[in-house]
């Protein structure tokens, strides 16, 4: 399987290369050539893998159609330390519930950190030491962090070989349970560096150090942003999984709490491969950006003082970093359009118009989505609803979810993405139940551990300085 750039005919590449590369050269993103294909008989051998061998082993099926320049042997060793069910809080990876309305939740929040960022991390986990191991390389990986991928990277590639992680976050900004995790790492490769500023901020410094190419060479920065392939082949498998355990064999529709596109696009993905899917159900909050798209046609990219912040926070963007993978698609792989859409950075309030295209209009027909935003008051009435109903706590973002698919779920059996703990995102619970959520053991005083963390001015030296520092 070689990877493609959304953006020209540039020479395709293998895996193992793009693997740790982050945008193609041209400044599009990797997709495979093709999607690979399962017909219903892989479908019913995955469902006895699933069953007899656990999520491990489909995520080994799966991977596999992907990567083929890691020896089979390797590429089993990897899924299953990614994927070993001591490090979930379910040894199933990610169950399946229903709810007495007939919805099913898929839980994808089982892992380290308790959001589903962890799915895909532990894998990129795995595969990044396996890959700088192979080449005789190191990688300093530089990110930025409003509050979930922080930590989830952390907990993934804390003493791996050959990685160093360099973690930004907007200082004093993050919930007290989300700096509680990240800052109670205690590991000399991970350093914390709270920001005097906001996210935005972060991730200019980000930019800054990364437009700086000797420097960025020097100490081989590199990025696990939501952008990376890999992170979207894990999130794959998950699709398999759920549909595994909830169909035996018909179509179901599933539905996304979306941010960057980076969960659903794994959905576009999985249907592509010919997972019977019938709706992809976007779900948003108040930054409605994707949900306007599949609406009207238009995209328009938010600057950030038309970004609110809302009490589903890892949902607040502005612009969703893998939405053009599939505008891609969308267009028929035609990567001039694409060019001509992505390739001067959008401003605030730039946008593009699909509205009149036959593409647009067929999107529905083709590829399944639909779109539905969600606000502060509906989060809050489904909390209370689902826990009244069943005594199960969602958490904000999957709330997010319930609601929307409640409005526009068809004929299919629906499956909502549950995409974090409700313990990181208390204050809202607090707000929806009056009372606190409940607290996996693991995270038991977590709050009062000794806090691992350096406060920076927003200043690109300060960040460079940490980095020399740490040789
Ligand atoms: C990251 C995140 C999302 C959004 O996912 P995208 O892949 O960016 O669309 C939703 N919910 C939670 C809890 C998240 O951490």
């Amino acid at each position: 399987m070689r990877y493609v750039s959304t953006r020209s005919d540039a020479p395709s590449r293998p895996f193992s290369d793009i693997l740790l590369a982050g945008l193609a050269p041209d400044g599009g993103l990797y997709l495979p050539e093709e999607y690979p294909q399962v017909d219903a008989e892989t479908l019913a051998r995955w469902r006895s893998v699933l069953r007899d061998e656990g999520y491990a082993a489909l995520a080994f099926e799966v991977v596999s159609m992907f990567v083929d320049d890691i020896p089979a042997e390797d590429l089993r060793g990897i899924t299953a330390r990614a994927y070993e069910p001591s490090k979930f809080l379910d040894p199933a990876i990610v169950p399946v519930s229903q709810l007495s309305d007939g919805m099913w939740l898929a839980h994808l929040s089982n892992g380290p950190s308790a959001a589903f960022k962890d799915m895909a991390m532990q894998l990129l986990g795995e595969l990044f030491p396996y890959e700088l191991a192979r080449r005789g390389e190191t990688i300093t990986i530089l990110g930025a962090t409003s509050g979930d991928t922080g930590s989830s990277a952390e907990y993934a590639l804390r003493g791996k070989p050959g990685v160093k992680v360099f973690m930004l976050s907007p200082a004093g900004r993050m919930s007290p349970f989300q700096q509680a995790q990240m800052f109670s790492i205690d590991d000399p490769a991970i350093v914390n560096l709270a920001v005097e500023g906001v996210f935005d901020d972060c991730q200019d410094l980000v930019k800054e150090i990364n437009a700086d190419a000797a420097f960025k060479l020097k100490h081989r920065i590199g990025a696990v942003n939501s952008i990376n392939w890999a992170r979207l082949m894990a999130q794959v498998v998950y699709y398999f999984a759920a549909w595994l355990q909830v169909s035996d064999g018909g179509p179901v529709s599933f539905c996304v709490p979306s941010g960057n596109f980076g969960n659903i696009a794994a959905g576009h993905i999985a249907r592509e491969m010919g997972l019977p899917i019938d709706r992809l159900i976007l779900a948003t909050n108040e930054n409605n950006v994707l949900e306007e798209f599949f609406r009207t046609g238009v995209y328009r990219v938010r600057g950030s003082a038309e970004t609110l912040a809302t009490s589903s926070p890892s949902m607040d963007i502005s612009k969703a970093s893998n939405f053009e993978r599939f505008i891609f698609d969308l267009l028929g792989r035609d990567a001039d359009r694409v060019r001509q859409l992505f390739s001067q950075e959008l401003p605030a309030n730039g946008c593009f118009d699909l509205s009149g295209t036959p593409e647009f209009a067929a999107q529905a027909e083709r590829f399944g989505f639909v779109a539905g935003a969600s606000s502060h008051a509906d989060r809050l009435a489904e909390i209370r609803r689902v826990h009244e109903a069943d005594g199960y706590t969602v958490d904000p973002h999957t709330a997010d979810g319930v609601h929307v698919a409640r409005g526009l779920a068809g004929a299919s059996p629906v499956i909502v993405l549950e995409t974090a703990l409700p313990v990181k995102f208390a204050e809202t619970i607090v707000e929806a139940l009056g009372s606190q959520p409940d607290r996996p053991a693991r995270f038991d005083g977590i709050e009062d551990l000794p806090r691992h963390v350096t406060q920076i001015p927003a200043d690109a030296d300060a960040v460079r300085a940490a980095i020399e520092a740490a040789g």
